[in-house]
């Protein structure tokens, strides 16, 4: 775990390292297969109410890992720090992916 600039949340978030995303991508593909196979069995779409109760393994073990309480799992699935590039060499926020030409934040071309 490791505290990074989110350009898409607009503030510093825990982000979480392989081992850690691997575990989380687990729960979260666990609980989409539940409300798939919910959907297939009746017929009928689960109320958002318990579609957000089926994910929350994802937030339970986000929250023990970065101590952080994060209410929408899909935040969380965008907090893996290797989806971002290295730090910005102006204003020190990751790039907003590993291959960007420029920074997202201050628009300084990445130099190679
Ligand atoms: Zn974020
Ligand atoms: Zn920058």
């Amino acid at each position: 775990m490791k505290r990074m600039w989110c350009w898409r949340c607009k503030q510093e978030m825990p982000m979480l390292d392989e081992d850690e995303y691997a575990e989380i991508a687990r729960l979260y593909s666990e609980a989409t297969l539940a409300v798939k196979e919910y959907r297939r069995t009746w017929g009928i779409p689960l109320e958002n109410a318990s579609i957000h109760e089926r994910f929350e393994p994802v937030r339970a073990r986000y929250e023990s890992i970065t101590g952080m309480k994060e209410s929408n799992e899909n935040a969380i699935m965008h907090h893996r720090i290797s989806l971002y590039g290295p730090p910005c060499k102006q204003c020190n926020k990751p790039l907003r992916t590993p291959k960007a030409k420029l920074c997202g934040a201050c628009m300084l071309p990445v130099q190679e």
